[in-house]
């Protein structure tokens, strides 16, 4: 058994958390107010049981040394010395604390983003970004206040002057900094003639890069890949900037691009983060969540925008967010607005942003026609799902009165429609049969899936013979969730005769805690199977899926040799599908 087993073994997480925090018991578990966010409702859970905490706020979770570490600053090094110390065990030769990796990894960043600055504000490469800045309004002030750089069109410039600063590659590879490219052998910088934009956390050091080209050249932005220290999905670009005045509006407005935030902030405008690229996150909404109450999605006035701002309001929506949209006629996104007419014209947009209702109520009417059947058809099935995710009752009354005025449909049939369309929906969502499952919408499908992959790993994670048969069944890629699949690599890679299975990676180590806290999964090879049966199911409904794709382009050109072939695969899946569902019925009888 290693040490950090041993201490585990001996310390009680209960007894470990109540002296910083006040526990009541609740069930099996214990709850009280988290110490990691500002938490109202107690969300914050300790299982004794599994000696895990996890807090349904802010996601923050794991073991009594990650608590220690987190709570009081520590290392896990210095986490496991105060632990060994409470029961009486000494510590003094430990092998390579992760903190001490992570300050060097980030020593290594400031450095890079110290250097890029340099280039631009005191060499001669630097005179054609300057310039192109200064044309796009850009003070001096505010390359400081974001520490903009330059990367020079070189092949290994930075290499060379993190090499001789003593940075081995490898870590230079591994913080996305230079590329290493395996079948050539070529070792050269990742970022080459871009304007740079460091990424900060909020305590001021840098996690990643965005670099802007300055020409027409493709891609037009490149970020730093997944690396130990950045995490696309949980960045906001700015915050470490804003923070502080978002806290004071307690309103933040989020915007898309790395130039719309500066350009906000220079106007004066200083509540602003940028989501980087359209892909909103729930971990970006629960960070915003945190600081402010009022969110205003200022996203490019383009379709793709639309879809973005809908996509990016539902997730805020479901953190429990209320979201308003911001709108403008004419320029494309912010930045535009803010150099053609001015921050007044823009704080105009911004104190006039509609509630998401109100904001996709427009869209649609706009979009649909409906006065006719068809369109209205098409516009019950766009917003009624959404209205749906409006918890007051009440407030969805006063929607559908707005769409009977508009469409001069009588209320009384509208509040039908809507009933009826949601009980034919939810049939949908909980039919009992597998098979089913492949009718489901696109959506709730992914939803599903979600949950699905989560209960597979609660099995694994619980009892080795689930492990076993998961093992047996499915490659790892059936978690397509990264995270999921990461923990599951580990998990059957594990030597169990070394002892519990743990992890050291912080991230994973919350999902776990919170996979063994909220998943109560009572093992039965039955219930296992039918996690597994489900799982089947979405996969050959994706094939499925994609052979209807397949089967669409084929009819398109008129290959009838084609049209034939696809059409018999995608009923040899059907059978598969509806298969799948009966051999379920039987085993359970
Ligand atoms: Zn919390």
């Amino acid at each position: 058994m290693n040490i950090s087993q041993r201490i585990k073994e001996k310390i009680d997480i209960v007894d470990l958390i109540s002296s910083y925090i006040k526990l009541t018991k609740s069930g099996k578990n214990y709850i009280g107010l988290c110490p990691f966010h500002s938490d109202h409702n107690p969300s914050f859970t300790v299982s004794p049981e599994k000696q895990l905490f996890y807090c349904f706020g802010c996601k923050e979770g794991g073991d009594a040394i990650k608590f220690l570490m987190k709570i009081e600053h520590l290392s896990y090094q210095e986490a496991l010395i105060q632990l060994g110390k409470r029961i009486g065990i000494e510590i003094d030769d430990l092998a390579g604390g992760t903190d001490e990796g992570f300050k060097e990894l980030f020593k290594i960043n400031d450095l890079a983003t110290k250097y890029f600055h340099y280039i631009l504000m005191e060499t001669p490469y630097g005179k054609t970004p300057k310039d192109y800045l200064a044309r796009r309004g850009i003070t001096k002030e505010t390359i400081e206040t974001f520490k903009l750089g330059y990367a020079p069109p070189s092949w290994n410039t930075l290499q060379k002057f993190l090499e001789k600063k003593g940075m081995t590659l490898d870590i230079q590879e591994k913080l996305g900094l230079i590329i290493n490219d395996s079948e050539t052998g070529k070792v050269y910088d990742r970022f080459r003639n871009r304007i740079i934009f460091p990424i900060f956390d909020i305590s001021g050091h840098t996690i990643g890069f965005g670099g802007r080209v300055l020409d027409d050249s493709v891609p037009k932005y490149l970020n730093t890949p997944e690396t130990p220290l950045f995490h696309k999905g949980q960045i906001l670009y700015g915050l470490y900037q804003t923070r502080d005045e978002i806290m004071k509006k307690d309103q933040a407005i989020i915007v898309e691009g790395y130039m719309d935030c500066i350009s906000l902030y220079q106007a004066g405008i200083k509540n602003v983060v940028a989501s980087m690229g359209t892909s909103f996150t729930k971990e970006q909404g629960l960070a915003l969540k945190r600081i402010a109450k009022d969110l205003i999605i200022a996203f490019d006035a383009d379709t793709a925008g639309d879809i973005a701002v809908i996509r990016g309001a539902n997730i805020l929506r479901e953190v429990g967010c209320s979201v308003r949209i911001a709108r403008w006629d004419t320029f494309k996104d912010p930045d535009e607005v803010i150099r053609n007419q001015g921050p007044i014209v823009f704080l105009d947009v911004i104190n006039n942003a509609k509630p998401f209702l109100d904001y996709i109520l427009d869209l649609f009417i706009k979009r649909y026609d409906i006065s006719t059947l068809e369109g209205r058809v098409q516009f019950f099935q766009e917003f009624f799902p959404l209205l749906r995710s409006e918890p007051h009752i009440s407030i969805q009354r006063v929607y559908l009165d707005k769409v009977s005025a508009l469409s001069k449909i009588p209320p009384e049939v509208l509040y039908r429609e809507f009933d009826q369309f949601y009980v034919s929906r939810k049939r949908e969502f909980e039919v009992t049969s597998v098979s089913a499952l492949s009718w489901m919408q696109k959506g709730d499908r992914n939803a599903l899936r979600e949950r699905l992959e989560r209960q597979l790993l609660a099995f694994a994670l619980n009892n080795i013979k689930a492990l076993n048969i998961i093992r047996e069944t499915f490659q790892p890629e059936i978690f397509t969730i990264k995270e999921y699949r990461d923990i599951y690599e580990r998990l059957s890679s594990w030597d169990f005769e070394e002892g519990n299975f743990e992890v050291e990676d912080e991230k994973l180590t919350s999902i776990i805690a919170q996979i063994a806290i909220s998943e109560t999964v009572e093992y039965s090879e039955n219930s296992l199977y039918e996690v597994i049966d489900r799982l089947n199911v979405l996969e050959l409904q994706k094939k499925k899926d994609a052979l209807t794709e397949e089967l669409k382009q084929a009819e398109g050109k008129g290959d009838l040799e084609r049209v034939k072939v696809i059409a018999g695969e995608i009923q040899q899946l059907t059978k598969e599908i509806l298969s799948t569902g009966e051999r379920r019925i039987t085993v359970n009888g």
